[in-house]
């Protein structure tokens, strides 16, 4: 049996903090455990958002919690094209198409359809999609995509299930259905989910599934916030022809008010945490690793 592959898959859009720590020494043991492998990932698709200032931190900071990694290091910055070859072959399949929306405009058509209740979001809080791969004639949208102006490849997530037939996944952590080790994926919460854009031609779902299978990663141990991406993930990997990993989606680490840690709260980072004399046995503590 080949070893495990775990992986810890940062964005290097802010400091890490406290719930970075816990995931990134959870992959860690497990790996170490289990006597696999750890592989680290740079999620930087968002050229806005990214920083290499975030990215050294990144080294910096695991180095220092006594993590370690296998080099070198896979930057999705640098691997657009094969996110694109995925986009084309979706195309292929008749399964994605070119939507034009802004986020504003999305939200005049929702105000606009809203009669009978509220309109329904995805599991992030968005809006769905209120248009639909029939909403416009194809050769509008050709003449569109000619023209120039933005636009978003969406899945036509009906027709995508429609083939892909029902999904579900090996679970190991938390979450909804934990006692049987299944669950039933459900894309269809997400609506037709944006993948790919003009200016960036990939999307953290997209080029998140196709990381995992290239890297070979056999675990993929993060946080509960990501637990209903998995569905789309599942999809996409059956669309794609991808090995399916197993999933083990962890409590997420909160502050003292019960929400969720963020990039800039300073009482958490481990930045602040090493300057005001913290050691990472000290981390380990408060995070329950010890
Ligand atoms: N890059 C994502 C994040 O920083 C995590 C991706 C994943 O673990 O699947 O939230």
């Amino acid at each position: 049996m080949p070893p495990p592959v775990f992986r810890f898959a940062p964005s290097p859009n802010g400091f890490l903090h406290l719930g970075h720590a816990y995931s990134a020494l959870l992959n860690f043991d497990s790996a170490r455990a289990s006597g696999g492998r750890l592989l680290l990932r740079i999620e930087d698709i968002d050229a806005a958002r990214c920083r290499p200032e975030f990215e050294a931190a990144i080294y910096q900071d695991l180095a220092w919690l006594g993590v370690t990694w296998e080099t070198p290091v896979r930057r999705q910055s640098e691997h657009l094209d094969l996110y694109r070859e995925a986009v084309a072959k979706l195309a292929a399949q008749g399964l994605i198409y070119p939507a034009f929306e802004s986020r504003a405009e999305i939200a005049r058509l929702v105000a606009q359809r809203g009669t009978g209740g509220p309109w329904p979001r995805d599991p992030d809080g968005a809006p769905l999609y209120p248009g639909s791969a029939t909403s416009r004639p194809p050769e509008e949208r050709a003449r569109l995509l000619r023209s120039g102006v933005p636009y978003a490849w969406r899945l036509d997530m009906a027709s995508a299930c429609a083939r892909a037939g029902g999904l579900s996944w090996a679970e190991q952590g938390e979450g909804p259905n934990r006692e049987t080790g299944t669950v039933t994926a459900e894309p269809q919460a997400w609506g037709d989910v944006i993948l790919a854009r003009k200016e960036t031609p990939t999307s953290y779902h997209l080029s998140v599934v196709i990381d995992d299978a290239l890297q070979g990663v056999t675990h993929v141990t993060r946080g509960l916030d990501l637990f209903p991406s998995t569905s789309v993930h599942r999809l996409l990997q059956k669309l794609l022809d991808l090995p399916e990993p197993v999933y083990r989606h962890h409590w997420l680490v909160l502050d003292d008010a019960g929400q969720k840690l963020s990039k800039s709260t300073r009482a958490t980072g481990l930045r602040e945490l090493r300057a005001a004399g913290a050691t990472p046995a000290d981390i380990r503590r408060m995070i329950g690793l010890s």
